[in-house]
C-alpha cells in the first residue's frame, strides 16, 4: 500500500493551467522559499493517506476534467508516491498533467527519467520573493516552464508569455469548516489588499501562516 501526504484535492481549478482541472496539493515541503504563501503545506508527515484513497476520491471528477495540476508543498519530496500517482492518472485519463516543483529542472533529472511521459508540463525553480511576478502560471519570473510531451506543448506552450488580465483570478474553495482557500497565482500585495478589504468589512482574518505558527 502506497502512503502519500496530501494537503488538498479540489475540482474545478481554473487558474493553474488550461480548462477545468483537478488540483492536487502535496503536503510537505523541504525547500521553504522566503515569501511562500503555502506555509500550511510545509510540514511533512501530516495528512497522510493512501494512494488508493486519493485515486478513489479523484474518480468522480475524471469524466469532467481537462487536466491535472499537481502542486504543494513539494511533490518531489515524495517521489515514489508521486510516480505512483502519475501512473494511476495516466492509466485512467487522457487529460494533461502539470506539475509544480521548487527544485531546479537539473536537480530533478533522475526523478524525471523514472517519470518519463507521465508529466506533460513542469514548472521548476524556487519562488523568489524579490523577482518580477509577470510571467503566466508562475509565482516569480525566475521559474521555468518545461513542455515535456507533445500534449504538453499543445496545452502549455501558450503560457510562455507575460501575465494577461485574464490570468489575474483566483479559485475560491470552502471546506466543511467554512475555511476559505484560494488557488491561483497572486500578484505582489494581492493578499495584503484582500486582507485590508476584508478587515474594512469587519471580518476576522486568520491565515494558514498564523495557524502554522500556533502549532510550533
Ligand atoms: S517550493 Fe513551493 S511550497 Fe515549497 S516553499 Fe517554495 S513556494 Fe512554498
Amino acid at each position: 500500500m502506497t502512503s502519500i501526504g496530501i494537503s488538498r484535492l479540489h475540482f474545478p481549478v481554473t487558474t493553474l493551467g488550461p480548462g477545468r482541472r483537478i488540483g492536487i496539493w502535496f503536503q510537505g515541503c523541504s525547500i521553504r522559499c522566503k515569501g511562500c504563501i503555502s506555509l500550511d503545506t510545509w510540514a511533512s508527515g501530516r495528512k497522510m493517506t493512501t494512494l488508493r484513497s486519493v485515486t478513489g476520491l479523484l474518480e468522480r471528477w475524471l469524466p469532467e476534467t481537462d487536466g491535472f495540476t499537481i502542486s504543494g508543498g513539494e511533490p518531489f519530496d515524495q517521489p515514489f508516491a508521486l510516480a505512483a500517482l502519475l501512473r494511476e492518472i495516466r492509466s485512467k485519463s487522457d487529460a494533461d498533467v502539470l506539475v509544480y516543483s521548487g527544485h531546479s529542472f537539473e536537480a530533478l533529472t533522475s526523478h524525471l527519467a523514472e517519470m518519463d511521459r507521465l508529466i506533460d508540463a513542469l514548472i521548476t525553480d524556487p519562488f523568489e520573493i524579490d523577482d518580477d511576478r509577470d510571467v503566466a502560471l508562475r509565482g516569480s519570473g525566475n521559474q521555468r516552464l518545461h513542455c515535456l510531451t507533445p500534449l504538453g506543448v499543445e496545452r502549455f506552450a501558450q503560457f510562455e508569455r507575460t501575465v494577461a488580465s485574464d490570468d489575474k483570478a483566483f479559485d475560491l474553495m470552502m471546506d466543511d469548516s467554512g475555511t476559505i482557500w484560494l488557488a491561483g497565482i497572486p500578484g505582489r500585495n494581492d493578499f495584503k489588499r484582500l486582507r485590508e478589504f476584508l478587515e474594512s468589512q469587519h471580518h476576522t482574518i486568520v491565515t494558514t501562516e498564523d495557524r502554522l505558527s500556533e502549532t510550533r
